[in-house]
């Protein structure tokens, strides 16, 4: 079982697979005071850079379960690179049903809320990981303004306008989920460009090396049309957050 290629392709250079510079995860991770020994779960871990670099500043242990072989393999070499492969572990799994044995000090899930059908139903699942009084983390876009038609939200790569809520609406739904929202780090469209143009260098390279991939027309007409939907529609209106939750 993978994730569809074209991810494993278009960003294979990442080692933060969504909207965050390695800045922001670190002030995120400087935010949450973590104490050295805390245990965190990461559902959707992509390539650790989170697990292994709190590891590495906090003195955090940490689970990272994906479902992507490729970025479950890089997440482990960093772990080595960075000296934490006694401290961090990484399993190749599907993260939807994944509840861990021992209860976690913080439990997220960055970029990846469909696991669990949903912001809701994502933070159902990690409660069922995390001990009481625990911080659970959903990393989620937002409306940075509100399309005026549903072609727009599609340009987003959204199924629809109501896929997304805007800022202040999402920061609600937390609290009718009945969490306190006690921290957040935002994307800015600086950190999304990281996110987003720096894969366009990646698929160029990779088709260069691979012209006659089954992918290759799919990935040329990508790479042909992305920069500019991505100027006019992603990087306008989508924003991209962090949220740290505590249940009341
Ligand atoms: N949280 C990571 C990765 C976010 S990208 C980061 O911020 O860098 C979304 C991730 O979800 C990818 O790594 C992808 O492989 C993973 N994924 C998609 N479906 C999954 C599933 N059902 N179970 C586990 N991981 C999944």
């Amino acid at each position: 079982m993978d994730i569809p290629r074209i991810f494993n392709i278009s960003e294979s250079a990442h080692r933060i697979h969504n909207p965050f510079t390695p800045d922001k995860l670190a002030t995120l991770g400087a935010a949450l005071h973590l104490e050295a020994g805390s245990r965190v779960l990461d559902l959707a871990s992509g390539s650790g850079e989170m697990l292994c670099t709190w590891a590495r500043d906090h003195g955090i242990t940490g689970t990272g379960v994906d479902l992507s072989r490729l970025f479950s393999e890089q997440a482990r070499q960093r772990a080595e690179a960075l000296g934490v492969a006694h401290q961090v572990n990484f399993i190749h799994a599907d993260a939807a049903a994944y509840v861990s044995a021992d209860k976690v000090d913080v439990a997220a899930c960055l970029g990846a809320t469909w696991i669990g059908g949903g912001v809701a139903g994502t933070i159902k699942l990690l409660a069922q990981s995390l001990r009481p009084g625990g911080i659970i983390l959903i990393g989620e876009p937002y409306w940075r303004q509100l399309p005026a038609t549903e072609d727009i939200a599609q340009a987003c790569l959204a199924e629809s306008i109501a896929e997304f809520l805007t800022l202040p609406a999402l920061l609600a739904s937390f609290s009718h989920l009945g969490y306190d929202v006690v921290e957040m780090v935002l994307a800015n469209q600086d950190s999304w460009d990281r996110y987003e143009a720096a894969q366009w260098l990646t698929l160029r390279r990779w088709l260069d090396a691979n012209p006659d991939d089954e992918l290759a027309e799919e990935i040329r007409t990508r790479l042909a049309t992305r920069p500019e939907r991505y100027a006019a529609y992603i990087r306008e209106y989508l924003g991209w957050g962090v949220f740290a939750l505590m249940q009341r």
